[in-house]
């Protein structure tokens, strides 16, 4: 599985993440998939419910708003994305129980709250799969949503 993740929307991913440090931020991604290539035109932040600081829980209003942008946009929701606050850019226990659907997209930045490093991942029960990041992402796939949060 390959993904095209646009520049802007990984700086928009790391902002988030240092910004939320030391918790988690969470949100959900829009985006299209054709066979094996996803693409993520938006990311769509949402509030964290998880009372502890290693998990995420997504508030389910920001979620009926993602879809509905994504839908508005003609695009889906392909996955979530999270930050692991001091940990590692890979699924943890909690991410491996947490996961249901398969071939959703899950990007994990892990920051010590200064540097980010992101990775990416496919669900295929019962484990997750790291893709590849795709190389010459356009600028051209930000929209003004996006502009508005820089
Ligand atoms: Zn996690």
């Amino acid at each position: 599985m390959k993904l095209a993740l646009p520049v802007p929307l990984q700086d928009q991913f790391a902002r988030e993440a240092l910004a939320a440090w030391p918790r988690e931020c969470c949100g959900l991604i829009e985006g299209t998939r054709q066979g094996d290539a996803l693409r993520a035109v938006a990311l769509h932040p949402g509030r964290n419910l998880a009372a502890a600081p290693d998990r995420f829980e997504i508030d389910p209003g920001d979620h009926l708003a993602a879809l509905k942008a994504a839908r508005a946009g003609g695009h889906a929701l392909i996955g979530c994305y999270h930050s692991h606050p001091d940990g590692q850019p890979a699924p943890s226990q909690s991410d491996r129980d947490g996961a249901a659907e398969v071939d959703f997209l899950w990007l994990i930045a892990a920051t010590d709250g200064v540097r980010c490093r992101l990775a990416g991942f496919v669900y295929r029960a019962p484990g997750f799969e790291e893709i590849v990041f795709t190389s010459a992402m356009g600028a051209d796939l930000v929209t003004s949503s996006l502009n508005d949060l820089s």
